[in-house]
């Protein structure tokens, strides 16, 4: 199983939910919140986004030329900050790997407010971390064990983790 932007945006806000999209089992799909993309869709600006699909990646903009590549991601609000910053991570990282040198932007139009996020040693040895934990969790038989957190009322899952 390859892991995906998505998975590490899920990574930072639930491992039993990364474990579940994983293996593609299915959300609720009554749900009036989400199912599997849906709330990282719902978290996205679609108006500006001109997406761009590779492999297991898909961002929302790529910019520039050969002397400096710029990978986008457009949000609706920074109250998943810290996923979307990753997410972005994971994207220019998977470049860095093609021999693609690229930073990042992180987009909030909303707030009138973008950062620039770069692949610095640090983050990436973070990252790496992060893409083999989740490999740790996809490849268990079964699903971590669930851990309430604010984000499950908002969750497709939430019939399967706490009814
Ligand atoms: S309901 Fe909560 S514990 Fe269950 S998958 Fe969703 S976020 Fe995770």
């Amino acid at each position: 199983m390859q892991v995906t932007g998505t998975l590490v945006w899920y990574y930072f806000i639930c491992h039993r939910e990364v474990w579940l999209m994983a293996h593609q089992l299915i959300a609720d799909q009554d749900h009036e919140d989400l199912d599997m993309g849906r709330f990282i869709q719902e978290t996205s600006y679609s108006r500006e986004k001109k997406e761009v699909a590779m492999e297991n990646i898909r961002v929302d903009m790529i910019q520039g030329d050969d002397k400096e590549l710029v990978i986008s991601e457009v949000k609706k609000s920074s109250r998943f900050e810290q996923s979307s910053r990753m997410q972005l991570l994971f994207y220019l990282y998977t470049f860095k790997q093609k021999g693609v040198k690229a930073k990042g932007e992180l987009r909030f139009p909303k707030e009138k407010r973008k950062e620039t996020v770069y692949l610095t040693e640090e983050l990436e040895e973070k990252l790496k971390r992060v893409i083999n934990d989740i490999q740790t969790i996809i490849k268990q038989p079964v699903p971590p064990s669930p851990v309430p957190c604010k984000y499950c009322g908002k969750c497709a899952y939430y019939e399967s983790c706490w009814v």
